[in-house]
């Protein structure tokens, strides 16, 4: 088992093997005294490890309930969140008890926001089933539901007690959705490590991804370790992300994914970084070459124009103008403020 050890305000571990998912129980007993546990997962998630999950808790003496709820973005919303409240209240959980996180980042965000509010604060565990959720979501502690004015806007940072990952469960997640989180895992190579970027363009991630997970967890700890309430270091996980948000937007959020997105806007920004000279030529290629062989996209129909007004509505924008995330090579970034002004002529558009 490879553990990796986060030291923010709250500490905890993140475990991860293959086959994990069966001692989960035995590994949460050795943390918590929690009398009773609920699962939060969703409708795709549930039949394929809910009872797995169930029973590793029950051998251990655990009371447990799951809430189930209707897979998909759409549900990550404050009537969800109503409704876990209900089964928490029912199940009469008190501070003590715990929630178990189990499915992607979805259920993820939702369940650690339920955690973070119910009784002003009870203990979760993530058990994410993603690669999404794996290498990413399931660490650092962002917590938050969708509101009808945009994705994200309800929150809260609330560290997790315990990130236990089985890559094993990869098997039956849908390749589209492992293509998604390979846009995470090429960002990390960009941002922190031209090695993990070499390696995933040179072999498959398939093959050893096991370690593809413990580097982009171990970069994630490092970066929410010195900076765990994003205050400056964290928005560098945001690369590519305003132009992505802004695609995804576009698109009404239907018919392009976040990992799809985002690949775009790393393309973007590091091709407007080496038409100013800011970042090593041949950056953006290597980029394109490496999304297209992991089938996400590297470019959008909607106009570089279009996709900048868009931008203008980003939530990390200011009237000042926007902190863009930028390379000056493959590992290295840094973040970059823009005033409104020029943000055009930084896409080489005119104004
Ligand atoms: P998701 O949770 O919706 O999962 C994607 C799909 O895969 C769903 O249909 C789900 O039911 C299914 N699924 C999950 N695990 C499976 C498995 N092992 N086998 C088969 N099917 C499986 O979405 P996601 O892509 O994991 O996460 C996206 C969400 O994560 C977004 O809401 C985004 O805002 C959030 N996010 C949060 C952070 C953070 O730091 N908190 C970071 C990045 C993204």
């Amino acid at each position: 088992m490879k553990t990796i050890h986060v030291s923010t305000g709250s500490p905890y571990d993140i475990m991860i093997e293959r086959g994990i998912l069966d001692n989960c129980g035995e590994i949460i007993k050795k943390l918590s005294n929690a009398e009773k546990i609920t699962i939060v997962t969703d409708t795709n998630v549930a039949p394929l490890y809910k009872w797995r999950v169930l029973n590793s808790l029950s051998q251990q003496g655990y009371q447990t309930t799951a809430h189930v709820f209707q897979a998909g973005e759409q549900s990550k919303n404050l009537n969800t969140i109503a409704d876990i409240y209900d089964t928490l209240a029912d199940f009469k959980m008190t501070r003590k008890d715990l929630i178990v996180a189990l499915g992607g980042g979805v259920t993820g965000d939702m369940a650690g926001f339920a955690a973070a509010v119910y009784l002003r604060g009870i203990k979760y565990i993530q058990i994410p089933t993603t690669l999404l959720s794996q290498v990413d979501s399931s660490v650092g502690g962002k917590t938050a539901v969708d509101l009808p004015q945009g994705k994200n806007l309800c929150g809260a940072f609330h560290q997790p007690a315990l990130v236990v990952i089985d890559p094993d469960v990869l098997s039956t997640l849908p390749p589209h959705y492992f293509s998604d989180g390979m846009g995470e895992v090429i960002k990390y190579g960009c941002i922190k490590s031209a090695s993990l970027f070499d390696a995933v363009q040179n072999r498959d991630a398939h093959e050893y991804i096991e370690d593809v997970i413990y580097e982009c967890v171990d970069i994630k700890r490092g970066v929410v370790e010195r900076d765990e309430k994003e205050a400056g270091e964290r928005a560098l996980l945001n690369f590519g992300h305003t132009a992505g948000h802004a695609i995804e937007k576009l698109h009404n959020f239907t018919g392009i994914s976040h990992g799809e997105a985002v690949g775009i806007g790393m393309v973007m920004i590091s091709k407007a970084g080496e038409s100013a000279g800011i970042t090593e030529p041949g950056t953006a290629e290597k980029i394109t070459a490496v999304l297209k062989k992991y089938n996400l996209k590297t470019e959008d129909e909607n106009s570089l124009s279009d996709i900048i007004s868009a931008m203008a509505f980003d939530k990390k924008s200011t009237d000042a103008g926007i902190n863009f995330i930028m390379l000056s090579k493959i590992g290295s970034s840094f973040i970059k403020p823009v005033a409104t002004a020029d943000i055009k002529k930084l896409f080489g558009v005119e104004a």
